[in-house]
């Protein structure tokens, strides 16, 4: 490829508005374009990348046995309420309405679509198992679209849909989607991990996402660094401390705590640690009112609280706590509050502490020397409510949790027979009974597998992509190909050995400085490049450097193709 005859458009500063390193860098290497909140066009040079990206996916899909199919973006309203989630998917689906005011959907993801399809085409067992992949446009009204197209409301996603005949199956279908992202993954030269999710609403019995190790990545994971455990913080169990309750050493005692509403200021002020308090957090599920106690320096974890109970919760008012505990917030506490028709749920933490600090229910004022069965009643309910943390012992046993932080680019997901239930996605068994059809659903975040990448590989200069997702394999840069005869003869003829290897190659024939060009062909992270000019040449030399190095070296003209094929190919 000719510089001069494809279209590089790239920036010296990135726009304020991008935080991220990815973010920063795609914008300044033009490979991508915002049209609009969380709408991004993939220039020429990101969309090659995106393509790279398709390929490796598209080859192990099909190596492990999925087939190809696409669906409609655009899906009717009567198929989702067949399931039911028209009514629960909420905001972040984007509902549109054609000229016969009918309902529709941009799809933000395709179980009914593909239930669709099976329950029409698929008869007998003898058809099954079968796994249909698409890659596709999603539309996900996000409500904070940010990072570009790490977290975008238009994003390009894998999905594939397995369907088998039983549980045992299903789960052979479901190992196979996880060896494939593994073998995906990998050869995209990614650092990830395969970390143990929440089955969350969707309900199905087993889910891995695969996480991009990245410091800037938005989801948090837990590891034991002894075994294999490792799972989001989301689903990570919390265990029960090793230590247990014993007889408290204080007497309980109400100290004036003015102004001090949060766990932090009025450890400080007690000259205590804040592992000695507990928060309460207030909640409402319907027409229940939860009074949640984690340890000061602990942090609820919405999805584990989510579990219990059958309506979602939403915060408690200012004004409903008062009226319930007849305190303002800040200052609340369990004492005193077991018969008052608030569920009161402790952590396995609290439930084993001592001597705790909490709120007096009283403006201003804590208690200080807490102690179950002594000054309250054990409470109605003992329940991992946290989110672990490092150093908690690890829920298989076998040592001490780290946590890392990783960007979700896939998801595998066993759903059982949630949708061929609702739909009526049947088969004929071997002994001729109708079974609903066992279904798995596997997702890949195309457009944010390139943004991971570029988390994974950047330097000062710009982008450092291994050669799996390089726009690119080598850059060739040619000074002064308008004037000299010789330069432009050997970049050309590099050229077109190196295209003819099955090379992709870009020639940058536009005659810059040479600067500018060496400039740019390092942001956009193209990993080789050679160097043609006029001094080098006359010894028979070119110079060739790889981006992650920080030194050219001279290699002989003579060979050169055949040299720098086995560089790129290593
Ligand atoms: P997240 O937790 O990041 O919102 P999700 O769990 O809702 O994602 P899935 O339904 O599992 O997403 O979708 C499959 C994959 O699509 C995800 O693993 C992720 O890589 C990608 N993806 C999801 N939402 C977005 C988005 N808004 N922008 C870019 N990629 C996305
Ligand atoms: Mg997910």
């Amino acid at each position: 490829m000719r510089a001069s005859q494809f279209f590089i458009s790239t920036l010296k500063e990135a726009p304020a508005e991008a935080e991220l390193v990815s973010h920063k860098l795609m914008i300044r290497a033009g490979l991508i374009r915002k049209l609009g909140s969380g709408l991004y066009t993939w220039m020429p040079l990101g969309l090659k990348i995106l393509r790279k990206v398709e390929t490796v996916i598209r080859e192990e899909m099909n190596g492990a046995g999925a087939v190809e199919l696409l669906m409609p973006a655009i899906q009717p309203a009567e198929l989702w309420q067949e399931t039911g989630r028209w009514d629960i998917f909420g905001p972040l689906m984007l509902r549109i309405k054609d000229r016969h005011e009918r309902d529709f959907c941009f799809g933000p993801t395709h179980e009914e679509v593909v239930t669709d399809i099976a329950r029409k085409e698929i008869r007998s067992y003898r058809q099954l198992p079968v796994n249909f992949y698409q890659i596709q446009m999603k539309f996900r009204d996000e409500i904070r679209p940010r990072f570009g197209v790490m977290r975008a409301r238009e994003f390009l996603m894998k999905d594939a849909y397995s369907f088998d005949t039983n549980k045992e199956n299903l789960k052979k279908s479901y190992q196979g989607m996880y060896d494939a992202y593994t073998r995906i993954f990998t050869r995209l030269g990614l650092k990830f991990r395969a970390v143990a999710a929440d089955t969350g609403a969707i309900g199905g019995s087993a889910s891995h996402e695969f996480q991009v190790l990245a410091e800037s990545g938005e989801d948090a994971i837990a590891y034991c660094p002894e075994s294999e455990y490792a799972a989001n913080v989301e689903l990570a169990e919390a265990i029960s401390p090793a230590t247990k309750r014993s007889e408290g050493k204080e007497s309980m005692q109400e100290v004036a705590t003015p102004r001090m509403k949060t766990c932090d200021q009025v450890a400080e002020f007690l000259g205590l640690s804040l592992q000695c308090t507990v928060k309460s957090v207030v909640r409402v599920s319907g027409t229940t009112m939860y009074m949640f106690l984690i340890r000061g320096d602990h942090t609820l974890n919405e999805v584990k609280v989510t579990k219990l109970a059958a309506e979602e919760f939403r915060p408690a008012t200012e004004e409903e706590i008062e009226a319930k505990i007849n305190c303002k917030p800040g200052y609340i506490g369990p004492v005193g509050l077991h018969d008052s028709g608030i569920v009161i749920v402790a952590d396995r933490t609290v439930a084993e502490m001592n001597d705790f600090v909490c709120g007096a229910n009283k403006a201003e004022y804590h208690l200080k020397g807490v102690n179950w069965e002594r000054n309250l009643p054990l409470p109605h309910q003992i329940a991992d409510i946290r989110n672990v943390v490092e150093g908690d012992s690890s829920p298989d046993g076998n040592g001490q949790l780290k946590i890392a932080r990783g960007i979700e680019v896939g998801h595998v997901f066993a759903l059982g027979t949630k949708y061929s239930e609702a739909m009526n996605a049947n088969y004929i068994d071997e002994s001729g009974q109708t079974q609903p059809m066992e279904m798995g659903c596997y997702g890949i975040g195309v457009s944010r597998v390139v943004a991971a990448a570029i988390e994974q590989n950047f330097d000062d200069r710009g982008i450092t992509f291994p050669r799996a997702v390089a726009p690119f394999d080598i850059a060739i840069i040619p000074v002064g190909y308008g004037k000299s005869e010789a330069v432009r003869e050997v970049a050309d003829r590099l050229h077109n050995e190196l295209t003819a290897a099955g090379l992709d190659v870009l020639l940058d024939d536009r005659d810059d400085r040479i600067g500018v060009m060496l400039a740019e062909q390092e942001l956009i992270g193209i990993p080789h490049r050679v160097v043609i000019g006029e001094r080098a040449l006359k010894n028979g030399q070119v110079e060739y450097q790889a981006r992650t190095e920080k030194e050219a070296t001279l290699i002989p003209l003579e060979n050169a193709s055949a040299t720098l094929k086995s560089k790129i190919c290593l």
